[in-house]
């Protein structure tokens, strides 16, 4: 009997979760292993929802979005009855080896199971719009969220421009700023607010006041979802407050940022992680993240990728800051 690698997609969904999918399947098949399909995360491992996947069951899903296995949460994980349970449908079906794909809490919960379990080896896969994991420079669905917030911003900034106002535009990200940032970047915003800093309103006022005094007839000011200022509504209500000569209109992205077609640099970076897990399984590595930095790859330990914050890149808070002008 071949050995088998497992598969599951864990957490919130990401673009390019199927590009990660299929590299895993074909690489697997190509080392001789036979891939193993686990669906709905650790939920459908703790309840046994598990089938093969042939060479033929991925086709035609790298330009898709979402996660053909699903992904999701699992409350049950995280009682020791719930990854014993996960750990005999392992067993049962003769599967040693899995790739986790997630983001830190897929991790978490993959470091725990292996402290119980060490005879399995388990290599993880960042996915995540988020960005917000320590050890690769970019993570799985990133690039497709940015690009998918910035095409919004751009019909937002036609009417804007034509009804003269402000739109604050709030981008997902939990309690990072990376999608708020890297959108504000490539959008031409005038401002952006972000958790890892703490938000000016003067100096907020003091931009809308200059593009005001130069006839500018509309601003963008990009709000990631975990601001610390508060909401969008109350961050809103607090500029309408201070600054009164535009009409001030909210947009909240929400899951639209998570669906569609994964951008080409989310496939790449997808499939060439999910080959490198594969084989960096098959070399005997474990406990890991499989990450990308400086266009190496790099192996991150579960328990510092969780702990550790990637930064935002300060020459882009600044670019934001200088080229509002
Ligand atoms: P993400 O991986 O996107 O951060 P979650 O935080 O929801 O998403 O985590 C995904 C799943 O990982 C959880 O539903 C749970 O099953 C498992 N998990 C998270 N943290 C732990 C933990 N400390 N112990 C065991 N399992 C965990």
């Amino acid at each position: 009997m071949r050995e088998r690698i497992g598969i599951l997609c864990s957490g919130g969904d990401a673009p390019g979760m199927n590009a990660a999918i299929r590299a895993v399947v074909r690489t697997a098949l190509y080392l001789g292993y036979e891939p193993i399909g686990i669906y709905r995360g650790y939920e459908g491992l703790i309840a046994g929802q598990l089938e093969p996947l042939g060479a033929g069951s991925v086709s035609g899903i790298i330009q898709r979005g979402g996660a053909i296995l699903g992904a999701g949460r699992s409350p049950r994980f995280h009682s020791p009855e719930g990854r014993a349970q996960a750990y005999i449908h392992l067993k049962t079906h003769h599967i040693t080896r899995l790739v986790v794909i997630g983001g830190d809490g897929t991790f978490r919960g993959a470091q725990t199971f292996l402290e119980e379990y060490p005879d399995l080896q388990i290599l993880g896969l960042p996915g995540t719009i988020d960005n917000d994991l320590y050890g690769t420079d970019a993570t799985i669905g990133f690039d497709t969220a940015v690009n998918i917030a910035v095409e919004a911003i751009d019909r937002l900034r036609d009417t804007a421009a034509a009804m003269g106002r402000l739109f604050l535009v709030e981008v997902m990200g939990r309690d990072a700023g990376f999608i708020a940032l890297h959108t504000a970047a490539a959008s031409g915003a005038e401002a952006v607010l972000v958790p890892e800093t703490p938000t000016d309103f003067d100096a907020i006022v003091s931009v809308l006041e200059r593009g005001w005094q130069r006839q500018k007839t509309s601003a963008i000011i990009v709000v990631a979802e975990g601001d610390e200022a508060g909401n969008i509504v109350q961050i809103a209500a607090e500029l309408q407050k201070r600054f009164t000569q535009y009409d001030i209109r909210t947009t909240v992205l929400g899951h639209i940022q998570r669906g569609g077609n994964p951008t080409a640099q989310d496939r790449i970076l997808a499939s060439l992680l999910g080959m490198q897990a594969v084989y960096r399984l098959h070399e005997g590595a474990s406990g890991a993240m499989v990450g990308i930095q400086k266009n190496e790859i790099v192996l991150t330990p579960f328990y510092k990728a969780v702990k550790m914050h990637g930064a935002l890149n300060p020459l882009l808070l600044k670019l934001v800051e200088i080229l509002s002008l």
